[in-house]
């Protein structure tokens, strides 16, 4: 008895050590790596949104890229190569890497969302610019055809007072249109204007657009030695003026001067702007919601476009791919997205995010297997454990303890005088009275000496093995290996244990946890109500939710089914439906108070403000939990409550929380089965602690006092091997007790009998005169005999005792 909760406990200890040294010397490297690198590239990437797809196989990440990288494009994979980077917290702050996920797709939605946009993007250039010029004008349409592919550009040339009809820039223009023409002006605002009126018909090509943009590129001479080149100049002008008012939100407009491209002298170009109309450009572009450009610089024109179209050209969507069997325990999980030079391996730029999925007794696990895989899976380890549980028990531990008994109380007989452990041994056989003889095989586990043979034969003991020799037995029948009393009795509460366990498992596996969510849930914020005012709430509350939503349901299942099962050992009552229903009542007040208990441990947990390794205080749940089954179990039973119910569930509590942990950080581990055994371990150690407290009625005595002298009788004697057999006791010679020595007593001819029933023994009053606890016991009115029970007939009283063998 003693030995095995010494075991539980040092094992405990053991594990419990060598866990907290794992925990308090973290690895060093492990925690520099998990540093933020401080290098500019840290925030370039900014993650700011993460979604799972149904079966949680596909992450969909949202990136934003704060700023320039250079030369470095994302979607570019011949110079950049994206690695994600995955970590798990371990302990608050430390990070341990785990299996990556991988990225499968990145999108820049901008571009697709402006290829499907109804947008019609119109350029006029300047071709009255020296070739030079013309060339550079050519470098910038090219750059804005990079932006639609083609669709949707158009293009116009304007060259002396004429501007041309509007082509799509297709290769063959953009390849032989760019040509320099003389002469060396351009009817500029005419152009425009020209334009314009195009735009707004909607019966041309560029006026049937949703959405319409103008690039004017040119060398912005709209004067000559003082003189306006076109001769209508300030009727145009103000014509544009007037036609920049209508067009307002209906047209985008930019302008880039390229004939400032050429001067870089600071002088020259202010010259410039002076002579030219400048101003006039600056204030349409500026009143169409565009931007005047002195040199062409294409990134702006781009980012000014899609924010007019309110896009985000700076964000990108990314995709990665889950490993298949990959679980998510609810812990916090940190992702990184490195984007790295392909060649030099450096880093250009990087995003963070974290994230939870999954709860700690409910994990997510990808692509995982079908419940109908699961419980199959569950089942054969079930068969398995099951199987080497009962061949064990029933088997090699019988077998092992058979071998110590012989090499300890067997021996072979040496001549008279010899002795055993200082005491002289007999010189005859206790059972067959005949003398021992050099070399006879006998058995000295008493003091009551006997031919091994007679041993066998006497069933295993000595005859005298009851209340005056406690040690003359050792029951192995070797000739039937299946003799239901070779094992020792623990075994049938260990495989029943195995199988509530199994069960147990089954219904938390398939489980509805939204009850349970919510409740906690609903816990958490109500205590940060009363603590709090900050706005974390929302946030811990769904860390909190997710991590410990799945605990009172598990507290209310495991509590539920080891309860139900195990009290089919200590409920006793004669009708099945009675028994049934106790049990379920007993049950049900388990998985009621189970599911309590857990709740005060995510009390605890959110009160103490443990966000992650919640497992570490989870041996509180566990462990009232525990107490909770063994006192369901054997309340008001034979069974007595005994305070060794609470060390034994400690050293549970402790041994379970370690299993999980080991559990909880071994990724090659099948979660599921692994939980499983957690189960059963867990179920079997509580069932072991009942049973060492529960009676076993295998030597049995009613002790009697009255107007004899005190003895016992034995009663197992009688019931030993015929369990159906009454005991009666009454004054008729007939009885197997007859209270002949009650001269005086009230005694019927035969007042009472005794039966036995499974394990445990019941008393039936046949006639008026059994007094039970000071009660008389009516006529037909039976009473369960325990340890201790005392009834009164006559004048005797006797008292059931039970003696458990050592
Ligand atoms: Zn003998
Ligand atoms: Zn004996």
């Amino acid at each position: 008895m003693k030995t095995v909760y010494k075991w539980l406990i040092s094992t405990a200890v053991v594990f419990g050590l060598s866990a907290c040294d794992e925990v308090q010397t973290p690895d060093i490297d492990e925690m520099l790596t998990s540093d933020e690198s401080a290098d500019n590239a840290g925030d370039a990437l900014q993650i700011s949104d993460i979604k799972f797809s149904d079966d949680n196989k596909e992450m969909y990440l949202s990136a934003r890229l704060l700023h320039d990288i250079g030369d470095y494009d994302i979607m570019d994979s011949t110079h950049v190569v994206i690695k994600p980077h995955q970590q798990i917290q371990m302990l608050p702050g430390k990070f341990g890497d785990e299996i990556q996920p991988v990225i499968t797709k990145i999108k820049n939605p901008s571009r697709e969302v402006l290829k499907n946009m109804d947008l019609k993007l119109l350029i006029m250039v300047d071709l009255s610019l020296p070739q030079h010029q013309v060339d550079a004008e050519l470098h910038a349409v090219r750059d804005i055809n990079t932006l639609l592919g083609q669709q949707g550009v158009y293009i116009a040339f304007m060259q002396g007072e004429n501007v041309s009809e509007t082509y799509e820039a297709s290769d063959y223009v953009i390849d032989h249109y760019f040509v320099h023409h003389d002469p060396s002006y351009t009817y500029l605002y005419r152009s425009i204007l020209t334009k314009l009126d195009e735009f707004m018909d909607p019966q041309t090509t560029i006026g049937n657009a949703h959405r319409k943009v103008l690039v004017v590129m040119s060398g912005g001479k709209t004067y000559e030695n003082d003189l306006p080149v076109d001769p209508q100049h300030f009727a145009i002008q103000q014509q544009l003026t007037n036609k920049t008012t209508e067009l307002k939100n209906k047209l985008c407009a930019y302008y880039v001067n390229f004939s400032a491209n050429t001067q870089s002298d600071n002088d020259l170009m202010a010259l410039t702007e002076d002579t030219d109309d400048s101003n006039i450009m600056q204030f349409f572009c500026k009143d169409l919601g565009g931007i005047y450009q002195p040199t062409f610089n294409w990134q702006e024109m781009e980012t000014d476009m899609m924010s007019d179209f309110n896009i985000d050209p700076a964000k990108y969507e990314i995709t990665l791919e889950n490993p298949d069997g990959k679980i998510y325990r609810g812990t916090l999980h940190k992702l990184e997205i490195g984007l790295y030079d392909k060649k030099t391996n450096d880093l250009v730029a990087k995003g963070t995010t974290t994230f939870t999925l999954g709860t700690i007794y409910n994990p997510v696990i990808i692509h995982d297997e079908t419940m109908i895989q699961i419980i199959t899976g569950g089942i054969v380890l079930l068969i398995i454990v099951f199987l080497l549980a009962w061949l064990i028990l029933q088997f090699i531990e019988p077998f092992i303890r058979y071998q110590l008994f012989k090499r300890k109380h067997v021996i072979s007989y040496s001549g008279s005088k010899m002795s055993v452990n200082g005491l002289e041994v007999a010189e005859s056989c206790y059972l067959c009275k005949a003398p021992f003889e050099t070399g006879d095989e006998i058995v000295v586990k008493c003091k009551h000496t006997m031919h091994k043979a007679c041993w066998d034969e006497n069933e295993y003991h000595c005859p005298e093995h009851g209340r005056h020799c406690k040690e003359g037995s050792h029951y192995y029948n070797k000739h039937n290996l299946l003799d239901g009393s070779n094992p020792l009795y623990l075994m049938k509460w260990v495989l029943v244990a195995i199988i509530s366990a199994f069960v147990a498992w089954c219904v938390f596996i398939n489980q509805d946890y939204a009850q349970s969510k919510s409740l906690i849930q609903s816990i958490h914020s109500f205590y940060h109500e009363l603590t709090s005012t900050t706005d974390e709430k929302g946030s811990l509350s769904f860390v909190y939710g997710s991590y410990l939503s799945d605990l009172p349901a598990f507290g209310q299942t495991v509590g539920f089914m080891i309860t139900f099962f195990l009290s089919f050992f200590t409920v006793r009552r004669r009708k099945w439906l009675l028994r049934l229903s106790e049990m379920v009542l007993r049950a049900f007040l388990a998985g009621l108070a189970g599911c309590l208990s857990c709740l005060f441990g995510c009390m605890v947990a959110v009160i103490l403000h443990i966000e992650t390794n919640t497992f570490l205080i989870d041996w509180i749940p566990w462990l009232l939990l525990s107490i909770v089954i063994m006192l369901a179990v054997t309340i008001k039973t034979r069974t007595p409550i005994r305070r060794t119910f609470f060390v034994a569930s400690c050293s549970i509590a402790l041994l379970s929380m370690l299993m999980w942990g080991f559990i909880f950080f071994n990724n090659t581990l099948n979660y599921r089965l692994s939980l499983l055994i957690g189960f059963i371990v867990y179920a079997v150690a509580i069932a072991i602690c009942i049973a060492r407290e529960t009676p076993r009625s295998e030597r049995y005595f009613l002790h009697v006092e009255g107007a004899i002298k005190e003895m016992d009788i034995a009663l197992y004697k009688w019931l030993r091997n015929e369990t159906d057999r009454v005991v009666t006791i009454g004054k008729s010679v007939d009885c197997s007790i007859q209270l002949s020595w009650d001269i005086n007593g009230k005694a019927a001819p035969v007042q009472a009998e005794i039966k036995k029933y499974k394990n445990s023994l019941r008393l039936t009053a046949l006639e008026e005169g059994v007094i039970v606890n000071n009660k008389p016991l009516e006529p037909g009115k039976e009473t369960w005999l325990y340890h201790g029970k005392k009834f009164t007939i006559g004048n005797t009283t006797f008292t059931y005792i039970e003696k458990d063998i050592s």
